[in-house]
């Protein structure tokens, strides 16, 4: 089949499918050439390991592991691990691809891959989550390393799972090897800001995304799906650069106030309370649908995947979405979203602070080296700006959503760099050093 007949259907609302189809539409803009196409579109590896645990009562129970390591074009494979219910081997072979177009799309020397394991972390004790995050390390033995594939958090793991993963991996080779995973406490050589910087690059984004399309940040109205890393660093940072935080949500549900919430009390409750927003009492509980649907300038759905598809796509009345989630938008609704004339800065560009601060975090491992939180902003900042008016530029060019210009930039960056890697792109055809 040629790659210019419409890519195949696998399920309603498949990340693997969303990730497909946007990655067939750059690719047509490109024209590029079908072996490529063919070599970007497969994973170089997938694993899927048994793992059997001894849990606190005695039982032994089995979990299903993955890591999926679709690129290593541009460098060592980066992505994170995720733990919960739902994970699978469909969704983790979409995320590992978003990573390898969010380091292209942020110009940093990594390929992409995901890791997951299908557990629920909420209902484990943290003795039970150190054995299963062991286990699954030990059988990841030969596939991490600093130069090969390096892990970091996601969805349900934290440094704590950092910290227990470096240290198995570094048990196995008898010394310590902290540049092996991102996203490690501070105290085992994690960076200063890494904690933050996914949401700090999502409120980088928002902001360049409001200035160009001539929206006045300071009191602009803002609903936040999802108050866990992502969500609450943006919020809270949005809030403070003078945005009006009208709505924020959790699984529990949204909380809505007009004259703005107060983030630093939501997130003072949130960590009293198990984590979650459940009978927050400083704003007006409404479903996460109505969230969707709120009049504001700018919605951030920082949750998981498909949260906006066709279905409720219709119902967005903001004018700029900033995917602060991987994934949260279906294919479907993309062009939707794009005829009602909303503005969508796409998850591999806007949710790229944590890849490029996990970077900074292996390069001052290798280097043996701590930077300032303050070198750590101004640098991660600084791409996130530069990225985004990259893409920004292409949009205009090829008269395209942001979206798919990113993937342009992303898809370009790394076909080109396979081309130069397997001989058949030469500096001397190419003319330029680009
Ligand atoms: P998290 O586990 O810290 O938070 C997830 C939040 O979403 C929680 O508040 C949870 O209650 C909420 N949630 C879950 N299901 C929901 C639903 N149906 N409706 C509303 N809220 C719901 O996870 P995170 O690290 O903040 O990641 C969120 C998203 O951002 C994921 O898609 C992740 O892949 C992506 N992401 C995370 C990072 C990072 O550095 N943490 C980097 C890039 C992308």
């Amino acid at each position: 089949m040629s790659y210019k007949e419409p890519a195949p259907i696998l399920h309603d609302k498949d990340p693997l499918e969303s990730m497909m189809k946007r990655f067939h539409v750059a690719a047509e803009y490109l024209d590029l050439d079908e072996e490529v196409y063919n070599v970007l579109k497969s994973s170089v590896k997938k694993i899927i390991v048994s793992l059997p645990i001894s849990m606190d009562d005695g039982s032994i129970r089995v979990f299903e592991g993955y890591r999926v390591i679709h690129s290593n074009i541009l460098g060592p494979s980066k992505g994170g691990i995720r733990y919960d219910p739902s994970v699978n081997i469909n969704e983790v072979t979409a995320l590992a691809a978003w990573m390898t177009w969010k380091c292209a799309v942020v110009d940093i020397p990594y390929g992409g891959a995901k890791g997951g394991i299908c557990c629920d972390p909420k209902q484990m004790s943290l003795s039970e989550l150190e054995r299963l995050t062991r286990a699954y390390t030990q059988s990841m033995n030969d596939i991490f390393g600093p130069d090969k594939d390096i892990p970091a958090p996601d969805v349900g793991t934290g440094p704590d799972q950092m910290a227990w993963l470096m240290d198995e991996y570094s048990r196995a080779r008898g010394v310590t090897i902290n540049a092996v995973v991102t996203g490690k406490p501070i105290i085992l050589g994690g960076s200063a800001g890494r904690i933050e910087a996914t949401g700090r690059g999502v409120m980088v984004a928002t902001l360049a995304a409001l200035t160009k399309n001539k929206i006045n940040p300071f009191n602009a109205k803002v609903a936040i799906q999802g108050f866990g890393n992502v969500g609450s660093w943006a919020a809270l940072l949005l809030k403070e650069r003078g945005c009006n935080i009208v709505a924020i949500s959790d699984i529990s549900g949204g909380y809505y106030d007009e004259k703005g919430i107060d983030i630093g009390k939501a997130i003072q409750y949130r960590n009293e309370n198990k984590g979650t927003l459940e009978g927050f009492k400083e704003a007006t509980k409404i479903s996460n649908d109505e969230l969707l649907k709120l009049e504001v300038d700018v919605l951030i759905p920082a949750a998981l995947e498909n949260a906006i598809t066709e279905k409720n796509v219709n119902s967005i009345k903001a004018k700029v979405i900033v995917e602060g989630a991987n994934g949260p938008t279906s294919h479907e609704a993309d062009s939707i979203i794009e005829k009602n004339g909303i503005i969508a800065v796409p998850d591999i560009l806007a949710n790229a602070g944590g890849v490029i601060v996990s970077y900074f975090e292996w390069v001052q491992n290798r280097l043996g080296f701590k930077w300032t939180k303050s070198r750590v902003y101004r640098r991660s900042d600084s791409i996130i700006k530069q990225s985004f008016n990259n893409v920004y530029s292409i949009s205009k060019k090829y008269k395209v959503s942001l979206r798919t210009a990113a993937y342009i930039a992303a898809i370009d960056k790394v076909s080109r760099t396979y081309k130069y890697r397997d001989g058949s792109f030469t500096f001397q055809k190419n003319g330029q050093n680009t």
